[in-house]
């Protein structure tokens, strides 16, 4: 592929729907790749080692980090989560979409990093159906579910750095307004100017 990927990074409170929503676009989408982040948090139930994340444990992420290879990392909710670099680099080079699923202070850290990269913050329709919805995840105990509530309060503060925003209420909705924002971010000028050079000879 001639063009280099985007970089493009996706935030929302846990219960937006976020995982989803970024399934199906990668299932119907062969240029997406994930991220696959690492974390100290334990494995849920149907989770894979290497496919949802890279589970370390504490010791393990802190020579990670040491040895630089973690793009950006954060502690939530009492665990590390980080990116790691090299991966999310060379998929780019290589004209893949990279997909980064992560927190606020990560995606403002990347940002940092590569001015480029395009946030994009997911929002269930409301703030009552949040709170359904993270209910509803039996995998969670009931002081973490109050965690997250809080946690998605604060998140919100940190809206103003993305540039777009999308709300969940019909998930095909949803991955359709995702398609159409990484199409018309391709036709970008400022993406395209090896293109253009071409004609100003
Ligand atoms: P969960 O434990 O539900 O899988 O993830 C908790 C939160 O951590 C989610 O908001 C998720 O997007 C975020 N997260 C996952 N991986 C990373 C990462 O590598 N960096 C940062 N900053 N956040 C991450």
């Amino acid at each position: 592929m001639s063009h280099e990927g985007l970089l493009v990074v996706v935030s929302g409170p846990s219960g937006a729907g976020k995982g989803t929503v970024l399934k199906r676009l990668k299932d119907s989408d062969d240029s997406i790749r994930f991220s696959i982040s690492a974390t100290t948090r334990t494995i849920r139930q149907g989770e894979k080692e290497g496919l949802n994340y890279f589970f370390k444990t504490r010791d393990e992420f802190k020579s990670m980090i040491e040895a630089g290879q973690l793009l950006e990392w954060v502690e939530y909710c009492g665990n590390y989560y980080g990116t790691p670099k090299e991966y999310i680099e060379t998929t780019v080079k290589e004209g893949y979409d990279c997909l980064l699923e992560i927190e606020v202070e990560g995606a403002e850290n990347v940002k940092k990093a590569y001015p480029d990269c395009v946030l994009i913050f997911i929002l269930p329709p409301s703030f009552e159906e949040l709170k359904r919805r993270i209910e509803k995840r039996a995998t969670e105990e009931p002081e973490i579910v109050a965690k997250r509530l809080q946690r998605a309060r604060e998140e919100m503060a940190y809206i103003e750095n993305y540039d777009y925003v999308i709300v969940n209420d019909k998930i095909e909705d949803a991955v359709e307004n995702l398609r159409s924002i990484l199409k018309a971010e391709k036709l970008k000028l400022n993406r395209n100017r090896k293109m253009i050079e071409q004609f100003k000879h």
